[in-house]
């Protein structure tokens, strides 16, 4: 059992950030990657609206760079999967990994959002066959073919941007007829000749032996369904957050966001939190670096104020 002042649990945005801050505090926190370092813009290719980059940066470049400055300042960062935590008894708090168990005076959560899956027949079976949450992964495989993406939103229409650079022809299969995704995106869709749209209409399963051969879709005004001819199907419906470790220890919302007051602490004392898994509303790289910093700055006035109680 090691003991720790700070763990930082997750190494996105708001983790590297909430360590960056820490770090420049001489808090030397200890980062716990989760199953993904620099979470899910790691997996993202273009990144247009991070400050600070006018011609635009990518994920990975961006996950490197946040991380070689946290390191900079003392963070110490382990790739690791935390498993189970107690939180019940108050600081010191129980953290346990994969290959290790951690006692840390105080903790940042960090651990961000999944995709959400579309709960149909042969979703689940046919992932990695054809089924992707992933275009920046995976787009380079469907040189040539046709791809259906799901959803509506900004990251729909950027992860289909980006596959019609391979696949012959990326249709979008939205459930209502007007896109959530903004306007910028929007016109780059609409004026993209690989790419069209079928509003409307619902996937209701993946079709396919062993891979995906195609889609059986459901339009949602006539009550018509048709089979639709793809090789990949991309998913883009949204995200839950990653707090099932937390259930019953931390307060969340109905949707399972983290409750976090205006100094970013959850229902513990000195457990904080930043970044998607307590932000159901901004999750952007930039809100999440903002959340993060908060973080950072407020585990350290808390540790300070603390002292004598965690040691
Ligand atoms: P999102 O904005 O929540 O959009 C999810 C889309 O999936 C919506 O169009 C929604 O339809 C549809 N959907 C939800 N559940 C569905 C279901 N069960 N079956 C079929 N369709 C379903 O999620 P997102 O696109 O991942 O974006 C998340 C956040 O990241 C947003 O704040 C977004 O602005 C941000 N983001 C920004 C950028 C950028 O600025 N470049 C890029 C990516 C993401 P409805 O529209 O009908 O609800």
């Amino acid at each position: 059992m090691t003991r720790e002042r700070l763990v930082i649990l997750g190494s996105g945005p708001a983790g590297l950030t909430a360590a960056l801050y820490a770090a420049r505090a001489n808090l030397e926190p200890l980062v716990i990657s989760g199953n993904q370092l620099g979470g899910q813009i790691s997996i993202t290719n273009e990144v247009e609206n991070y400050p600070g980059f006018p011609d635009g940066t990518t994920g990975p470049e961006l996950v490197e760079l946040m991380q070689k400055q946290a390191e900079r300042f003392g963070t110490r960062i382990r790739i690791d999967e935390v498993v189970e935590v107690d939180f019940r008894k108050g600081s010191p708090f129980g953290i346990k990994t994969h290959s290790d168990e951690f006692e840390a005076s105080s903790v940042v959560v960090t651990t961000g959002a999944s995709p959400k899956r579309l709960g149909v027949p042969g979703e689940d079976n046919l992932i990695g066959r054809g089924v992707s949450f992933c275009a920046t992964c995976d787009g380079f495989f469907f040189r040539g073919k046709q791809v259906v993406v799901v959803g509506g939103g900004d990251s729909a229409l950027e992860e289909g941007l980006f596959l019609t650079r391979f696949a012959s022809r990326v249709r979008v299969v939205h459930r209502r007829d007007e896109l959530r995704a903004g306007e910028i995106l929007k016109t780059r869709a609409f004026a993209n000749e690989k790419m069209d749209f079928v509003w409307d209409t619902v996937v209701e399963e993946i079709l396919g032996n062993g891979k995906v051969q195609g889609v059986k879709v459901r339009n949602l005004k006539s009550g018509q369904a048709v089979e639709m001819e793809a090789e990949g199907v991309f998913i883009y419906i949204g995200h839950f957050p990653n707090t099932e470790l937390f259930q019953g220890q931390l307060e969340m919302d109905a949707h399972g966001y983290l409750r976090t007051d205006t100094r970013m602490m959850t229902s513990v004392p000195g457990v904080f939190a930043a970044g998607e898994v307590q932000d159901p509303i901004y999750r952007q790289i930039a809100s999440s670096v903002g959340q993060g910093c908060a973080a950072g700055m407020m585990v350290e006035r808390w540790l300070v104020e603390h002292a004598d109680h965690v040691g």
